[in-house]
């Protein structure tokens, strides 16, 4: 998986974004967005494709903190709880949530090669799923979808490669 910290002004733009969007929601719920919470997301949005836990208590460790890990599992939890992240099992990673205000599953196509993330939000695959879940009487407390593959870019490259 490609490794890179670098982020573009596109990026930066984004995660302020995502930052004052977990804010507002965080005083319309009544639940506090402390300063690690908002560094674990920051870091998570900074990054141009997920992160694992591990990853993330580096960055934190080179702010100079002493983050133990069950620290930043805990700030990952409360993000996860709010909606803000998403987790996806396949890769343990997370991965910042553009829709964050709304309750929703993710969907999501995985690249196995570069580890990019497109989040979909295909209402009918969400209310099929809970369709046939609810006919099994089963209770739902994560859908998430993850999707396997290769994007394009890493398709071009490969195929490039092969030539
Ligand atoms: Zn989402
Ligand atoms: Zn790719």
């Amino acid at each position: 998986m490609k490794q890179s910290s670098d982020c573009s002004s596109l990026q930066l733009t984004t995660t302020q974004w995502a930052l004052s969007e977990a804010e507002t929601v965080c005083q319309q719920r009544g639940v506090r967005l402390t300063e690690l919470r908002r560094r674990v997301l920051e870091i998570i949005w900074n990054h141009s494709s997920p992160l694992g836990a591990y990853a993330i208590l580096d960055v934190l460790r080179n702010d100079g903190r002493q983050g133990a890990p069950p620290t930043v599992y805990r700030a990952l939890d409360f993000l996860l709880e709010q909606g803000f992240i998403h987790r996806l099992a396949s890769l343990n990673v997370f991965t910042g949530c553009r829709q964050p205000g709304a309750h929703h599953s993710g969907q999501f196509l995985i690249c196995r090669d570069c580890g990019q993330v497109d989040e979909l939000s295909n209402l009918t695959v969400d209310a099929a799923l809970r369709a046939e879940a609810m006919a099994r009487d089963f209770e739902v407390s994560a859908q998430t979808v993850e999707v396997l593959g290769r994007c394009l870019m890493c398709r071009n490259e490969a195929s490039h490669h092969a030539n």
